[in-house]
């Protein structure tokens, strides 16, 4: 089976390397896909979303870091893949989840979306608390695998 998690990992957290850690077990191949989409307003640029999302998953050898843009449903199709990952935390992620699901579907009936639930420890967490905290100097290190907290931190120094 050939999955696809997309996201924009901006920056990547303990919840992302948990739903990746996961789904690369029951997935022959797994994409990382970082979405490359001019319109969003992001803190990291691409490639350094891709250096950090690499080094965190050097131990995954079924696990692939890629970029793409434009839909989904054309780079899952390009990929292979049969499944689309993403992980749910609490209801906040629901709705918009639920919508993304069955909008990809609709273009593309042979893709299926499998949520997986976060980790408890990870229900709260999410790049952008992560990027609030930053933003004061905050600790981090709970948040993020460490070698983006090493990563962010050589970036901003
Ligand atoms: P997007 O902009 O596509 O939502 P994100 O990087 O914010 O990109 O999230 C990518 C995916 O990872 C989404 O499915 C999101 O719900 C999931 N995710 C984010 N944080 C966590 C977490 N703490 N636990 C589990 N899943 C998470």
């Amino acid at each position: 089976m050939i999955s696809v998690y997309p996201g924009s990992f901006d920056p990547p957290t303990n919840g992302h390397m948990d739903i990746i850690t996961r789904a690369s077990k029951f997935s022959d191949k797994l994409y990382v896909a970082v979405l490359n989409n001019s319109s969003k307003n992001v803190a990291f640029s691409v490639s350094d979303r891709l250096s950090m999302l690499s080094k965190i998953t050097e131990g995954l050898p079924n696990v692939e870091v890629v970029s793409f843009s434009g839909l989904l449903v054309d780079f899952a199709a390009q990929a292979g893949a049969s499944h689309i990952i993403r992980g749910l935390r609490a209801v906040m992620d629901f709705e918009y989840e639920f919508q993304m699901a069955l909008t990809n579907r609709s273009l593309d009936d042979r893709l299926e979306t499998l949520f997986i639930p976060t980790s408890v420890q990870y229900l709260y967490l999410s790049s952008s608390i992560v990027k609030e905290v930053l933003k004061y100097g905050g600790n981090i290190s709970h948040m993020v695998p460490e070698p983006i907290e090493e990563f962010i931190k050589r970036s901003h120094s």
